[in-house]
């Protein structure tokens, strides 16, 4: 059993063609140096869409003494690069950028037979190290399973891991971990020892950004993702990301339009990729840049504060046909006690300039079960849609294109000003949830978000500690996650 939702298609796809389908931007590696398995962990349609996975893709392609292979949750017992057997790799390396990585990451382990403690492997077993913004947030459910711990951005550490692990690979553990002692930014699970750093790349502009391969399977189809930001400085009180990637540092145009491909084909888009995206001081410039160059474009969700007219224009101009905004709550108030300071009438403006310029989608992120949230706030939140798709009617008349809402549950997240936050049980946040879904269906506006019972798994595991293993274990054997937390004792 796989932790993320597979599309109906993708568990009919066969490896030969999937690959087959691989467009190449990077050279191939010899085979004849020590083999690093990679792993998002994730069916095959996220990972190539993940730019973390392809960061440490190339950050290990560029090391002389490595050559990485992609493992994915589909075919987790062969590479799709060399077609090897991953308990066979010198380094089985995981890159997770959400909780339910974490079980996932051990079924893969297990599906390999490779121990699953770190303490009960041999000396011919890979070197298990896995990081990404999950981990960061909180390493501590992956410890009994990680030989290494890596703490925030990659750049400058990973190429330091693999210098370490080039000459001393198959030696006895003990001394492979005496090796990595001291890595910044890491914990070794083997000494509980570590140090209280996260890693941070200050200088985004030393990397370049890019998939090395492009697939129509990809969950954002052919799409060459730039990262153009990376954190964010606004400091809403329930995100994980601005708390841990601080401060926000973008990649300049010079950068980004080095790291585009100049052949590529008319039938690929351009990602551009960040948290704080719409907060980059030359987008406009970007924008215009893609236009130019005749661009289709995808993006992710932009705060209502960064659209204006101009803005407006050129997204249609390249083609955006559906514009994704973060919103979280329903009412100027409640956005203010959660720290994201945005007004009703800049969001309703935002939707205007976006209808006007030709963007015929718009969809709509919130947050409900949110510290404080009340049953009328959850009716604000359903005014303000009902005015956008008022707004969206008024100027594009039967022609309207489609609002959906995207609500989710509001999960604490470690280092942030809501850590501590109480959750409401389980049935409140189902509750609230059936409440939004029947508005929208009254109105005609689409519904969508994480299930309660899924981002109830994930509050758990963005906060538990060591003791969750034996709950990875056992899902990583087929047990539900709810039933494995109960029969651990957990109160879910
Ligand atoms: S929710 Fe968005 S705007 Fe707020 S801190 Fe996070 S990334 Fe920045």
């Amino acid at each position: 059993m796989s932790y993320h939702r597979v599309g109906k298609n993708a568990r009919k796809w066969d490896r030969k063609s999937v690959l087959a389908d691989e467009i190449w931007m990077m050279p191939r590696k010899k085979q004849d140096v020590l083999r690093a398995i990679i792993c998002c962990p994730a069916p095959y349609a996220s990972s190539m869409s993940s730019l973390g996975m392809w960061t440490l893709f190339r950050l290990i392609h560029d090391h002389p003494c490595f050559s990485p292979e992609r493992v994915v949750s589909n075919w987790p017992r062969q590479s799709l690069d060399g077609q090897h057997r991953p308990s066979k790799g010198a380094l089985f390396a995981f890159s997770i950028n959400w909780e339910m990585g974490f079980p996932e990451m051990v079924r893969i382990l297990r599906e390999n037979g490779i121990p699953l403690k770190t303490q009960d492997r041999r000396d011919s077993d890979p070197i298990v190290v896995a990081g990404g913004i999950a981990v960061t947030m909180n390493p501590y459910p992956l410890l009994p399973f990680c030989d290494l711990i890596v703490l925030g951005d990659g750049e400058e550490v990973v190429g330091l891991i693999m210098d370490r692990l080039q000459d001393c690979i198959g030696q006895q553990r003990e001394r492979i971990w005496s090796r990595l002692d001291g890595v910044p930014g890491t914990l070794l699970a083997a000494s509980s020892s570590g140090n209280n750093l996260v890693n941070r790349t200050e200088n985004l502009e030393e990397y370049p950004t890019g998939p090395g391969a492009l697939s129509p399977r990809a969950e954002l189809g052919m799409s060459f993702l730039l990262e153009m930001s990376r954190g964010c400085d606004r400091g809403c009180y329930f995100c994980g990301v601005s708390h841990w990637k601080r401060p926000a540092r973008h990649r300049s145009l010079q950068t980004l339009r080095a790291s585009l491909p100049s052949s590529l084909s008319r039938d690929v888009s351009v990602g551009l990729i960040g948290a704080s995206a719409g907060d980059h001081p030359e987008l406009k410039k970007i924008l215009h840049w893609l236009h130019s160059m005749g661009c289709k474009l995808c993006l992710p969700s932009l705060r209502p504060d960064q659209i204006d007219g101009e803005i407006a224009v050129v997204l249609a101009e390249c083609g955006l046909r559906s514009v994704s905004l973060g919103v979280e709550a329903g009412s100027d108030d409640m956005r203010r006690r959660i720290g994201k300071h945005l007004t009703n009438d800049i969001i309703f403006h935002a939707s205007e300039l976006l209808t006007r310029s030709g963007i015929k989608n718009i969809k709509v992120y919130l947050l409900y079960g949110l510290p404080g949230e009340s049953m009328e706030d959850l009716d604000r939140a359903v005014q303000l849609l009902t005015e956008i798709r008022r707004i969206q009617h008024s100027i594009q008349g039967d022609k309207a294109g489609k609002l959906t809402l995207s609500a989710n549950p509001f999960v604490p997240k470690n280092g942030t000003p809501f850590s501590e936050e109480k959750l409401l049980p389980v049935q409140d946040w189902i509750e609230r949830r059936k409440r939004l879904q029947k508005a929208m269906a009254q109105r005609g506006i689409g519904f969508g978000g994480e299930s309660p019972r899924w981002a109830r798994l994930q509050a758990i595991f963005s906060k538990g500690g060591q003791e969750l293993a034996d709950v990875f274990v056992q899902m990583a054997q087929g047990v539900p996650g709810m039933r494995a937390l109960k029969a651990m004792g957990w109160k879910v």
